[in-house]
């Protein structure tokens, strides 16, 4: 993409709608369903004529599954998921040797802490999913084939030039602002000149994406992985099981410029390294697609510029190790699209988006520290077997379940910025492997099952478009106070008090507990279920407390 290659000046013929999206991964097609339930109309492009056949990611973790299942696609994308008798990875020399181990694929379980459940799903059905979804929003318009080719800003909006790649025929539009979902090497990044920190280039890997038949081997062993460690793959092969079948990922290292010790990769090459992987130099395959890739563990210097903002691996770019690169992503705009759905309609001001950074660039950065982690725990096995030292290499195996430990990076991340207001209480202490439920202010609101007219619902069920103030038995005085001042400053805040004789029931008589109120306090939480504010006892002035509050976070005089 080249701003200077031709003008982008706006002019009569140009369309306009609020929100632009460029890419349609599955960071760009969650923007979309996000604004579609926000009515918010936006236009997503995407250069591709569909969404991706190369299914890269698998691991889909519990944050994102529950938005999913407030999306309504939990369910449909379940039916596409690995099956639970091949949650593991088997490491051997090749298929056809003695397995060295085996390791558990499965990961954490929510137990109590969350109404879903982690989902290995591979990510061809997740965007196929979020496609189907965001279509079901009129107000979300996705056009494929369709490239950004330049865009400039001024203190109004973005004008964008784009070329419908079938045709050749150009457009212009022009939106209040732009999200850049445009994947690794994000041309929108490079236009603004905005740097990636962290190191580049940590391996080249090529993925082969085929249809094998493997069952001679796997029938009854099935696994979603194997990892190679024959001598000739000294530095890491693997296969992924994409539908518990028939199509596999093979994954080997390969020189930058798609050549392949020293040949180029065509699907022939590709061919002999899943026949040599396998170890049949007959088998058929049929090679459905290469991909290359960089592992990096980068964060951008800046997610925000002006009116443009970065999300998923525009943003930051993850080691695979552990799963995480399309989560944080989708978790993004999950924390960025609220903010210009309030600041488009008006309900708060655009010092608001200046949170997005605050809150999501730390979040990137735990995520990746933990992945490079796990990168350096298969790098040690790989050593180990090279010095021919078995015994590390075997005990180095026997670590490698700790990639999936990651229940606390995955529900456990507490945002701090201008949009959160502390309460004087430190964080509940928190590893990356545990998740401890908490409502210090910037936590995730936790999960607990209530009842709402003879209904069973999740706490989560209440977050979605508006704010929300939960109480206790004698927090009415809260309640009333909210439902007054969203009425009069027209402010989407709910309100809702949980007791026997309340608007919810508290099932299991644990909710008060688990949400650290006492009876009389109140949690204000915000549309992206983060805890905004709490107070633990009742007030003189409740609405012009609540006032107060809502309008530092929104950024508002009210
Ligand atoms: C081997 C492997 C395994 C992985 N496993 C996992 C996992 O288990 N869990 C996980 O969470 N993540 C995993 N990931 C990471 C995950 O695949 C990425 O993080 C995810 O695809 C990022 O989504 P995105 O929407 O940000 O970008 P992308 O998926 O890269 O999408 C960007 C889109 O933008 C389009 N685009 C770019 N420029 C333009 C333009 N100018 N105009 C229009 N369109 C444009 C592109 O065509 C592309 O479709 C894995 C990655 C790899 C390689």
């Amino acid at each position: 993409m080249n701003p200077k290659r031709s003008s982008t000046s706006a002019d009569s013929t140009t369309a306009t709608v609020p929100a632009l999206i460029v890419g349609g991964g599955p960071v760009g097609l969650s923007a979309s369903v996000l604004f579609g339930r926000f009515g918010i109309p936006s236009l997503l492009v995407e250069r591709h004529p569909g969404t991706t056949v190369h299914p890269k990611a698998r691991g889909v973790n519990i944050r994102s599954m529950e938005l999913f299942r407030q999306w309504s696609i939990e369910t449909q994308l379940r039916t596409h998921a690995l099956p639970p008798e091949a949650m593991r990875f088997i490491w051997a020399e090749s298929l056809q040797s003695q397995e060295i181990a085996r390791i558990s694929a499965q990961q954490y379980e929510s137990g109590q802490h969350s109404p879903t459940e982690y989902c290995l799903v591979s990510q061809d059905w997740v965007e196929a999913e979020l496609c189907r979804c965001a279509l079901a929003y009129p107000s979300s318009q996705l056009r494929f084939s369709t490239e950004l080719m330049a865009f400039e800003q001024d203190n109004t909006g973005v004008t964008a030039r784009l070329v419908n790649r079938e045709t050749g025929e150009e457009e212009m539009v022009r939106a209040h602002y732009l999200i850049a979902a445009d994947g690794a090497h994000s041309g929108v990044r490079q236009t603004l000149g905005i740097e990636m920190q962290g190191p580049d280039n940590l391996r080249h890997l090529c993925s082969i994406y085929c249809q094998v038949d493997l069952t001679p081997w796997l029938s009854n062993r099935p696994c979603v992985g194997f990892f190679f460690t024959h001598p000739s793959w000294s530095s890491g092969a693997y296969m992924l099981s994409v539908d518990g079948a028939k199509r596999w990922l093979f994954g080997v290292p390969y020189q930058p410029k798609g050549s392949y010790q020293g040949q180029d990769f065509t699907s022939l090459t590709a061919l002999a390294v899943v026949r040599s992987l396998v170890g049949d130099p007959l088998i058929a395959a049929e090679i459905l697609d290469i991909g290359f890739w960089t592992m990096a563990a980068q964060v951008a210097s800046a997610y925000q510029q002006g009116r443009v903002f970065l999300a998923g691996d525009a943003a930051h770019r993850l080691p695979p190790t552990g799963g995480l690169g399309m989560n944080t992503g989708i978790q993004d705009v999950h924390n960025l699209t609220w903010k210009l759905a309030a600041t488009l309609k008006g309900w708060a001001s655009p010092a608001l988006l200046e949170t997005y950074e605050a809150e999501r660039a730390p979040v990137a950065r735990t995520n990746i520290e933990w992945s490079l982690e796990n990168t350096k725990r298969i790098v040690q096995v790989y050593e180990a077997l090279k010095r021919g030292d078995e015994k590390a290499a075997v005990s180095g195996i026997s670590e490698q379940h700790r990639h999936l430990e990651s229940e606390g990076l995955d529900l456990g991340f507490v945002y701090t910025s201008a949009a959160i207001i502390p309460d004087q209480t430190e964080p509940t202490a928190t590893s990356p492997s545990q998740y401890t439920p908490s409502t210090v202010p910037g936590s995730r609101a936790p999960h607990v099952w209530l009842m709402r007219d003879g209904h069973l619902i999740s706490t989560l069920d209440l977050f979605d478009q508006h704010f929300v103030l939960l109480v206790g038995p004698k927090g009415q005085s809260w309640c009333e106070a909210a439902r007054r001042l969203a009425y009069s400053k027209g402010l989407p805040l709910d309100a809702y008090c949980i007791a026997d004789d309340g608007d919810l029931q508290d099932l299991e008589g644990n909710w008060l507990s688990t949400y650290e109120l006492s009876e009389d306090g109140a949690l204000l939480i915000r549309p992206d279920g983060h805890i905004a504010w709490r107070r633990q006892k009742a007030s003189q002035e409740p609405e012009a407390d609540l006032q107060g509050v809502l309008g530092q976070i929104l950024g508002l005089a009210m």
